[in-house]
């Protein structure tokens, strides 16, 4: 074992104690009678003191030859002492290098040297070496691991379903075909229709952490190809209200795990996360074009508003509302898909809503349609076959409840939680128009 501590969890306890640490060369500093190594690991930074009269020959000359990013492990005694900078050192009784790192590196991973978003991409494992970088991958774990420990406390069951499908969820766009031996095929666009047909199962109450794969026309920096969708679907719900109500509760107790754990890396993005109000207000979707409207920007109703649109929005209802996370909801039918429920009384518009984060959609949601009839109606409206999608229909005709549940972007999410500019910021390997390796 290489290691028995990471930086982070040397504590004054082990003072005078032995202790073996491992990690990239940080920096080599070089004082003629002490030399100095700084070892970066996943939790922080240690620093390894070299005083001539007290270590090896062979540690002391070894440490100036060091380069920046090599592997090194050390093993040594703790020394508590307020002349090291952070707090405490290590005096060396062994040094190994398990690995060299070439010279020049692709990026400057200290972040003083800044990269091109492209060229940090490109080689993404040395821009984790990063600590604000890799701070963002530590956001986003914590945030899905309290993502799934809402959902199990709420009394969902995580289901997986296919990702290659034969039928386009919404209508045909978006969809990157594929090849299936001797059929057409799609990679899934979104778990839709079979997180719907669960609730046929009794299941009730489900969840899916999944890829997304969207044929997205343009380059924004909203919008990858393959995307990581949380997806819920319950049954018995009334209404759409029961949905938003769970989804305000799921978001805000994420943002809320977020700033219990992550303390550290929000600081480490200079970040400071507030404790989302509830409940998140709601905006209507005729009330917002009021605000557009007296805010210079004309939408048609019936239109879907934009993303300059949204982005109107999002600032009004920060300044006005001290609202980052809001609401949008009864939308007209003609915008939303077929599979979302229709008002009774008002059919033109529809049991749809969207949570908007800082001017940004991250969810799209509502309440759908169970009633078979009503459902092959709306799919024809829609200029669709209902007989491409007589798996789903079917599934409707033998006892299904009233549901409805919702799409939340993983990206979109983090995105906006730590106010990155783009969404490649925040997943690991981006995919889109552009990129397809690494
Ligand atoms: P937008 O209009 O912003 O492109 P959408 O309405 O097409 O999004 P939905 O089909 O409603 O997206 O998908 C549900 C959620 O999935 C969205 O609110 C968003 O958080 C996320 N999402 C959808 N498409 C993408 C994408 N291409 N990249 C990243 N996240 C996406
Ligand atoms: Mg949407």
């Amino acid at each position: 074992m290489y290691r028995t501590h990471y930086s982070n969890q040397i504590t004054e306890e082990l003072n005078g104690r032995k202790v073996k640490v491992a990690g990239w060369v940080w920096e080599v500093k070089d004082l003629g009678g002490i030399k100095f190594l700084w070892i970066r690991d996943r939790e922080g930074i240690v620093q390894i003191t070299a005083p001539k009269k007290r270590v090896k020959p062979g540690i002391f000359n070894l440490m100036p030859k060091l380069n920046a990013e090599d592997v090194v492990a050390v093993e040594g005694i703790v020394n508590f002492t307020p002349k090291a900078k952070l707090g405490f050192e290590i005096l060396p009784e062994t040094l190994e290098v398990l690995s060299r790192a070439e010279s020049p590196l692709p990026l400057d991973p200290t972040g003083k040297v800044k990269a091109e978003l492209d060229t940090r991409l490109d080689n993404r494992f040395m821009d984790l070496r990063n600590p604000e970088v890799m701070a963002i991958f530590k956001i986003r774990s914590t945030a899905l691991r309290a993502v799934r420990d809402f959902f199990h406390m709420n009394g969902f069951i995580e289901i997986h379903t296919p990702k290659i499908i034969a039928t386009a969820t919404e209508g045909g766009t978006e969809l990157f075909p594929m090849k299936y031996f001797e059929k057409n095929a799609f990679l899934a666009q979104s778990p839709q229709l079979y997180k719907q047909m669960m609730m046929a199962s009794g299941l009730d109450r489900v969840y899916e952490i999944a890829p997304i794969f969207r044929a997205e026309e343009h380059n924004t920096t909203r919008h990858l190809n393959e995307a990581w969708s949380i997806d819920a679907e319950m049954a018995f719900i009334e209404n759409e209200e029961e949905v938003m109500r769970f989804l305000e509760r799921l978001v805000a107790y994420t943002i809320n795990y977020v700033r219990e754990h992550n303390a550290k890396e929000l600081e480490a993005l200079s970040l400071n996360l507030e404790e989302p109000k509830l409940p998140f207000p709601r905006l209507s979707y005729d009330g917002a074009l009021d605000i557009l409207n007296d805010l210079g920007k004309e939408v048609p109703w019936g239109e879907d508003i934009d993303t300059e649109g949204e982005r109107l929005l999002g600032r009004y209802m920060l300044e006005n509302e001290n609202a980052p996370l809001y609401f949008l909801y009864r939308y007209p039918s003609e915008v939303k898909p077929f599979y979302i429920m229709k008002y009774g009384d008002e059919p033109e518009i529809c049991r749809a809503f969207d949570l908007e984060y800082y001017g940004v959609e991250i969810t799209s949601g509502g309440q759908r349609e169970h009633r078979t009839d009503v459902l092959e109606e709306q799919i024809r409206e829609k200029g669709l076959s209902p007989e491409s999608f007589e798996f789903y229909l079917k599934t409707f005709r033998y006892g299904m409840p009233p549901h409805g549940g919702f799409g939340l972007g993983a990206e979109r999410l983090i995105k906006q939680m730590l106010d990155l500019n783009n969404i490649r910021e925040v997943i690991l390997f981006p995919r889109d128009r552009k990129r397809l390796t690494p």
